[in-house]
């Protein structure tokens, strides 16, 4: 899928990169531009069969804001492809540099520039968790933080939806960013600011019409945090307590629940009894009480109450995808995944689990009901598509983690990076109206 890139503009674009950010910071080693054209896209078989989908000629790390407004200025004068890429554990495709050129790699642009009453300012590259760390000294914390903590607070806005926190708050377009400073491809370098509403426009479209250098998000004053870990005889005892247990008060930041096949998956720790299905929360310490009760009503048993900084996180990195991340782990080769929502994940589970051979979920509260990752044992593009259809005939949302299209307000980036992108240069290959992806057989 790679275009060919002149060599001319290459090199030209080299020589000037390496002026202005440093020689240490401009590669283009193989190894390192291999390293940075691939994402978290190989827990997708589908669009595994189709790697590499493109490899950068080129890749940059500026270490400021300002650097990265000059370093896609010069790309966009000399006519070159620009990808950016956090952390790079995106898990679409959405991160990889279809038509080669260069890949601006922001993870050494990382300050935390302020923390005030209410809101944080960072570069695109800081990792959430320092973020969330930075919250936490001036008695506050983030309104939400994906599962992936170590990824980039610019890709988590571009490419990421939500996470711990996402219960009370939603998913991250709902007013978690404040404003933004973006770059666009009209070879000025210029970082734009933008608040609200229009700031909106440059969020979960993976870069396509302004690459992100700062943000700021929003804060709520800091809660005390445990980690709560039940565990029941089977899934269905499990999944009896997970509306309880988001409705507790104050909102837990964190409820989620997995099969004892995913739970075995999952590292070793006494709070996984083998052959039980997990419940897991981050709670309010005051409601630790409360869901015992719950949980042993339902025919529960605690496991563990912990306490102490880590633990939040360390609940966090088994949340959203990371169980089915750790099925696959288990068992190489074997399954794909959808992210799913809706009531039906509680009410109808055993036919959700029937749509695909070995169906298995992991199951979370989200801000307006059951949200889930489904693994099965993959077969073939078709499979999939047929069972998403099924899933939908259940009352089942299926988001496909299967393709790299903007899926998001598609007409508002096209529209919006005509204006800002009039040469297509910031990460082509993800803005194709009408795209259906590999699951429904469409061409590009
Ligand atoms: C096991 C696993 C668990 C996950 N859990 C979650 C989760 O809980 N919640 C969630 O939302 N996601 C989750 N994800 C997806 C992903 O990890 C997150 O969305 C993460 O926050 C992305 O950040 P990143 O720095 O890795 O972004 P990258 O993968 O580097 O980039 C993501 C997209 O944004 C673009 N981009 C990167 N930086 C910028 C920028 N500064 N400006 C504009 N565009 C940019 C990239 O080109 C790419 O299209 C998970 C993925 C995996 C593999």
């Amino acid at each position: 899928m790679t275009a060919t890139v002149p060599a001319t503009a290459l090199s030209a674009l080299e020589s000037e990169l390496a002026a202005l950010l440093g020689e240490r910071n401009v590669s283009t080693e193989l190894r390192v531009r291999e390293r940075v054209s691939v994402d978290g896209s190989r827990m997708s078989p589908i669009i595994s069969e189709l790697l590499p989908l493109g490899v950068a000629d080129l890749v940059a790390f500026p270490t400021t804001a300002d650097q990265i407004g000059l370093a896609v200025a010069a790309a966009v004068r000399l006519g070159v492809p620009v990808t950016p890429r956090g952390k790079g554990t995106g898990n679409y495709g959405q991160g990889i540099p279809m038509s080669g050129g260069l890949v601006l790699d922001l993870s050494r642009a990382r300050a935390v520039v302020e923390v005030v009453d209410g809101l944080l300012t960072a570069e695109a590259g800081t990792p959430m968790v320092t973020c969330e760390r930075a919250a936490q000294e001036t008695g506050q914390q983030l309104w939400m933080y994906p599962s992936t903590v170590q990824s980039s607070l610019g890709g988590f806005l571009a490419g990421g939806s939500g996470g711990t926190g996402s219960i009370v708050h939603g998913t991250n377009d709902a007013g978690f960013v404040a404003a933004l400073d973006v770059v666009f491809a009209d070879g000025s370098g210029e970082l734009v600011h933008v608040e609200g509403e229009e700031a909106q426009a440059f969020v979960h479209n993976y870069g396509t019409a302004g690459i992100i250098a700062r943000a700021t998000v929003r804060l709520e004053p800091l809660q005390e945090w445990c980690g709560f870990y039940a565990s029941f005889p089977d899934f269905h005892g499990a999944q009896s307590v997970l509306r309880d247990l988001g409705a507790l008060q104050p909102t837990p930041r964190l409820i989620s629940a997995d099969t004892p096949e995913i739970s075995a998956a999952l590292p070793e720790d006494p709070a996984f009894p083998a052959g039980r299905a997990s419940v897991r929360g981050i709670l309010e310490v005051s409601t630790t009480a409360r869901a015992t009760q719950l949980v042993e009503a339902a025919g529960g048993r605690l496991e563990d109450v912990r306490e102490g900084p880590q633990v939040p996180l360390s609940l966090s990195v088994l949340s959203y995808n990371h169980p089915i991340e750790w099925l696959q782990k288990s068992a190489p080769g074997v399954y794909f995944h959808l992210e799913v929502g809706g009531e039906a994940l509680i009410d109808r589970v055993d036919e959700v689990h029937a749509v695909f051979e070995g169906g298995l979920l992991h199951n979370e509260i989200g801000h307006s009901g059951p949200i889930g990752m489904l693994a099965g044992v993959y077969r073939s593009p078709e499979q999939v598509a047929a069972g998403i259809l099924e899933l939908n005939a259940l009352g089942v949302g299926v988001h496909d983690p299967h393709q790299w299209n903007v899926d998001f307000q598609l007409e508002r980036t096209v529209e919006t990076a005509r204006r800002t992108d009039p040469q297509g240069l910031l990460n082509p290959g993800k803005l194709n109206p009408g795209y259906g992806g590999p699951t429904k057989g469409a061409v590009r």
